[in-house]
């Protein structure tokens, strides 16, 4: 098998076998890396030197039979904004162009400590501000199932680098969709997790209340993997949750049987109908294995756009405020237009006479979003519903419109709204009128549960996955 196929439970057991060196593996996605960033631009850094040596490293642990745990060894590519002790951390913007972190993020340290191996630093859109990549200040990030669309974004290069083998795993964030929605349009398995699960520290903020850190992996199984390292009570985190983590992976193949299933109804309106199709054929799947399906409704679905794009504004134009130049960033002068888009919104939603008709009104909608999934929470255990109303769009399309990029969020953020988690999953393919050629452009769907209950989202995308496997449909690059 190529390497680059790989996912992280074959090469986890390569590794662990000694079958394969971690030096050989590492290298051959770092060469990747380095071919593709010319077409795809997924990389802003690529760290080689440092990767290469802790590839050594980790071989010699193993040669000396430790038992390192199942990331070790694993390539990971690290979306910008996440800080890396002494790796250059931009956000996508040219104010942090040369910032070099002097601390590691929760995540990464974690990660590091699971013997993971940093392959590089991925592009996004300036500070996570986009659906699309193409916000980032170090240009677009290219889409490897057809390079004349968008990644998605904001996590575009974390996605593209595991789409197109050039790593095993990457981080991302969401605040309004930035890991599902880059995901999606990539053919990958993207988690959310609850609010408070996985540690902010270290990250650069977007929007505080809203911001939750996940990855992206080729399989659900990957996923689960990545967040048994992740996920946890971190004392630099005051948002971070008490409750004991559970184990991902154990019982990932419990099954279906017996679980009841949502459709919200209003995700279902108006949507597409190949990506209807799609979504509503997975949903048969998972009744052929025993769940029963029950039509929901969840009634403020319409405001989540609206509400969302005010309370996001005004926690982002709160902290950016930081970047005066005198502490962080070298020239505030530098921001790109997305973002002094979002200052001025957010500004204006939070001053002095309209807070109480913008923010004070999104917040009391925002808790009755949070309410309809509490609601529908009590007879059913998931709810399934589109990543996003369209497959990856043409680069170009909604870059100078932004309530149409906006909208690109309308299945997305009401998760980030109610704090409650999301497994982005692959559901197959519909055909690309660009050029027509297999496999098409890649749709998923979203399983969405309570608070906490990332275990079951994993349950329910295994079972679906074991059945259709569309992981091993790989762009042709
Ligand atoms: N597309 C959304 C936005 O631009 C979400 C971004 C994110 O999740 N970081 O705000």
């Amino acid at each position: 098998m190529i390497i680059h196929n790989y996912t992280i439970q074959e090469a986890s057991k390569l590794i662990a076998k000694r079958k394969i060196k971690v030096y050989e593996i590492v290298k051959a996605y770092i060469d990747k890396a380095k071919k593709l960033n010319h077409q795809f631009n997924s990389f802003l850094t690529i760290s080689e030197e440092t990767a290469l040596m802790k590839a050594k490293k980790v071989d010699q642990l193993i040669a000396d039979h430790q038992k390192l745990g199942p990331l070790a060894g694993i390539s990971l590519a690290v979306k910008d904004l996440f800080s890396t002790k002494g790796i250059r951390t931009t956000a996508g913007s040219r104010v942090l162009e040369n910032y070099v972190p002097v601390y590691d993020a929760t995540v990464i340290s974690r990660l590091n400590n699971a013997y993971t191996i940093t392959i590089g630093k991925t592009n996004l859109d300036a500070w996570g501000h986009g659906a699309s990549g193409e916000n980032s200040d170090f240009g677009l990030t290219k889409n490897p199932y057809d390079p004349s669309r968008v990644s998605g974004g904001s996590s575009s290069g974390s996605a593209v680098a595991v789409a197109t083998g050039a790593s095993l795993a990457a981080t991302g964030t969401d605040t309004g969709g930035s890991i599902r929605l880059p995901s999606t349009f990539c053919n990958l398995v993207g988690l959310k997790p609850t609010y408070g699960r996985v540690s902010r520290y270290g990250v650069i903020s977007m929007a505080s209340s809203l911001d939750t850190m996940g990855h992206i992996t080729k399989t659900v199984f990957d996923n689960a993997l990545v967040l048994n390292v992740t996920a946890g009570f971190d004392f630099f985190d005051s948002t971070t949750s008490q409750k004991p983590t559970d184990d991902y992976v154990s019982d990932i193949d419990k099954g279906v049987k017996g679980l009841k299933i949502g459709i919200p109804r209003e995700y279902f309106q108006s949507l597409n109908s190949e990506i209807k199709g799609k979504i509503l054929s997975a949903v048969k799947i998972l009744e052929k294995f025993g769940a029963k399906v029950i039509d929901v409704s969840l009634p403020h679905t319409e405001y989540g756009v609206a509400v969302y794009y005010v309370i996001q504004t005004s926690e982002v134009s709160s902290n950016l405020a930081r970047y005066d130049g005198i502490r962080f960033g070298f020239d505030r002068s530098k921001f790109g237009a997305e973002a002094k888009r979002r200052i001025i919104l957010g500004t204006f939603a939070l001053s002095a006479g309209y807070y109480d008709a913008f923010y004070l009104k999104a917040m009391k909608v925002r808790r009755l979003i949070r309410g309809d999934f509490l609601n529908a929470f009590k007879k059913i255990d998931v709810l399934i519903c589109p990543v996003s109303p369209t497959p990856a769009f043409k680069i170009g399309e909604k870059k100078n419109d932004p309530i149409s990029m906006y909208l690109s969020d309308i299945f997305t953020v009401n998760a980030n709204l109610a704090g409650i988690p999301s497994l982005a999953v692959p559901c197959g393919f519909v055909k690309n009128s660009n050029n027509g050629s297999d496999p098409g452009l890649p749709v998923g769907m979203q399983i969405i549960g309570p608070d906490f209950s990332e275990k079951m989202l994993y349950q329910v995308g295994f079972a679906y996955e074991q059945e259709t496997k569309w992981y091993l449909k790989s762009p042709k690059i």
